[in-house]
């Protein structure tokens, strides 16, 4: 198969979506990596380590859109490129339709066969595509949030693990899964007090297994969100329902009830947000103010750590790679039931239902 890499184009996304180790993989099973140049140079993996595997470098990236039968990528295409998809095209990348409704329509048009990263799923209903960036985002929203709270960046001034006679900063984490684990395990490790909800009863009986005294959990409901913003002074938005828009958790009238200079992090905001009043940011503009509550709404959080972020995401992501290049879509879906779940939308028809629903699509 031939295989396209572009590079990325959304604002300040570094990441690429193969590393040289993966493209070897790919040539020495016999199939033809193309690169578009400089796609890896902000991950530290310049143009010349991928010839070295084998790979063609391209000088644009409508050479490598017009060439490859399958396309790699990490983020979702934007306007610039829809067009550049071709029909019957494999687009492997993270396309998050659900929160996106032009997205979803230039897709269906393209004629393509999107594949999206979120919604392949395991047997058990772990999404092992999501998994390492939520790692990485789970761990940044801590140091994002800590450096956030700071005076200079409009926080309230507190240090997050406080210091010895002085009380830590109090970090809510809404959902306790991969984000929602990583950011508590950050946050405990710098000393704050730490409160985890979730839904999910033996997700929050594990996570007061794992973590350390400084975590309490507790079950996730308006009753205990509203009470709790009030003392809090880092929030962090972890929730996830796959493939569909995130609930609003923290609604806008509950800002009025929190610290002047409180923090909200919200790492949902990928799915629509589960903050009210978030709405997407970039790593140029991170923030926003609204009610004294300082807003972290980044969508690609692990973009700004492409070398950590680009070796994490390939290393998941390869294995599929490998079983589209060998069998084609068709055959590695059909053998493979997680990757048959990243089917999205095939020549020009929505065939994943939260997708479909988001939108009132046929499906
Ligand atoms: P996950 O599935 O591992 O965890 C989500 C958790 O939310 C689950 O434990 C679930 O039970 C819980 N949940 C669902 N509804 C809830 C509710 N009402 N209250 C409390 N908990 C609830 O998902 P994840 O991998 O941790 O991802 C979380 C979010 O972060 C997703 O939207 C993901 O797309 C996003 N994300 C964003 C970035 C970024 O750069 N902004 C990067 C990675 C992941």
């Amino acid at each position: 198969m031939i295989i396209g890499v572009p590079k990325e184009i959304k604002n300040n996304e570094n990441r690429v979506s193969l590393t040289p180790g993966g493209a070897l993989e790919l040539i020495r099973r016999g199939h033809r990596v193309l690169v578009q140049h400089d796609a890896g140079r902000n991950s530290g993996l310049p143009d010349e380590i991928y010839e070295k595997q084998g790979c063609e470098i391209l000088p644009t990236i409508e050479d490598v859109y017009k060439n490859a039968e399958m396309i790699i990528k990490v983020k979702e295409p934007i306007e610039q490129e829809y067009d550049l998809i071709q029909p019957n095209q494999l687009v492997f990348t993270y396309f998050h339709f659900a929160s996106h409704e032009p997205l979803t329509k230039a897709m269906i048009k393209s004629d393509a066969i999107c594949l999206a990263y979120e919604t392949v799923k395991d047997s058990k209903g772990g999404l092992p595509l999501l998994i390492p960036m939520s790692e990485v985002a789970g761990r940044m929203s801590i140091q994002a949030g800590a450096s956030y709270l700071e005076m200079p960046h409009k926080g309230r001034g507190i240090l997050l693990g406080g210091v010895p006679g002085v009380q830590p900063a109090h970090v809510l984490i809404l959902g306790g899964g991969v984000v929602g684990t990583q950011a508590a395990k950050m946050a405990a490790g710098l000393g704050a007090k730490v409160t985890i909800l979730d839904i999910n009863l033996d997700r929050l009986r594990y996570l007061a297994d794992i973590l350390p005294a400084n975590v309490t959990t507790l079950y996730s409901n308006e009753y205990n969100i509203r009470n709790l913003v009030k003392s809090h002074d880092l929030i962090i938005g972890a929730v996830l329902i796959p493939g569909a828009k995130a609930p609003n958790l923290v609604t806008r009238d509950m800002l009025k009830t929190m610290r002047p200079g409180a923090v909200l992090v919200d790492v949902a905001v990928d799915q629509g947000g589960c903050i009210e009043t978030c709405k997407p940011t970039t790593h140029a503009d991170p923030t926003f103010v609204i009610d004294d509550i300082v807003h972290y709404c980044v969508a690609n959080m692990p973009g700004a750590v492409p070398y950590t972020s680009t070796v994490a995401l390939t290393n998941a992501t390869l294995p599929f790679a490998i079983q589209l290049a060998e069998k084609g879509w068709k055959k590695a879906c059909t053998e493979n039931a997680a990757l048959k779940e990243g089917l999205n939308v095939v020549n020009g028809k929505v065939v994943y239902k939260a997708v479909a629903n988001a939108f009132d699509l046929e499906y």
